[in-house]
């Protein structure tokens, strides 16, 4: 069932918290003409739900729908029918209440085991040449952390469908980190566990604090 506005008005309110302590924006603008790679939509593309952009329209002018053309055309064929492009005004413009559920997540997403549990965040590491907190060894924020698993358990309650989809993107990154024979590291509440990509029972989890190393909706 496609998410509403009320359920989407809850579950940004959950999404308060910065990603980490400092303004990791200072990792990535310096060597992006003083702008946040994340912000630059030429980069990273925001994809909002439906719903999501007419809330966000209905209360403020920051954003706005984008059709992919030219260059990022392709990207239209990737878009699942809840979803939708937009485009912010850009970052000296940013209004932190009217930012995107991508925007106050990134770069990371829900991690649901075998059994389509959901156990934490993972970073988002199809983004790790765009984003060097992936890869740095920077803290993530534990608010965060928190934030952001409140925010997905609330979403899977709500849209059986996102829990279905990211149920996907965790098999396949199962695949991906099962053929390197390592473990994924997953953000929760209780520290960064190590997780086996294989159902049997693996090497037990590692909890050591909020640091760990490094999909989108698309
Ligand atoms: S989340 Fe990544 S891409 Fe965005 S500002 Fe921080 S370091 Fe840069
Ligand atoms: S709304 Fe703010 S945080 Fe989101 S992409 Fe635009 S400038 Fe960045």
């Amino acid at each position: 069932m496609a998410l509403s506005r009320p359920a989407i008005a809850e579950l940004l309110a959950l999404l308060q918290a910065p990603v980490t302590a400092f303004d990791c924006g200072t990792l990535c603008a310096p060597g992006n003409g003083g702008v946040p790679v994340c912000c630059n939509s030429a980069q990273v593309l925001p994809v909002l739900y439906k719903a999501e952009l007419a809330l966000l329209q209905k209360r403020s002018k920051l954003w706005r729908k984008h059709v992919p053309t030219g260059a990022d055309a392709h990207l239209r064929d990737q878009a699942r029918g809840c979803d939708v492009f937009a485009v912010c005004k850009g970052h000296q413009h940013c209004e932190r209440e009217h930012r995107s559920l991508a925007c106050r997540t990134f770069p990371f997403e829900p991690y649901l085991d075998h059994d389509g549990v959901f156990v934490g965040i993972v970073f988002a590491f199809d983004q790790a040449h765009l984003c060097p907190l992936i890869t740095s060894e920077h803290a993530i924020s534990p608010q965060f952390v928190q934030q952001c698993c409140a925010m997905w358990r609330r979403m899977f309650e709500l849209d059986a469908d996102e829990r279905a989809f990211y149920a996907g993107c965790s098999r396949t990154l199962r695949r991906q980190f099962g053929r390197r024979g390592e473990s994924i590291p997953v953000f929760t509440e209780h520290g960064v566990r190590a997780l086996p990509t294989a159902r049997r029972r693996g090497p037990r989890s590692q909890t050591d604090g909020t640091r760990a190393r490094a999909c989108t909706k698309l």
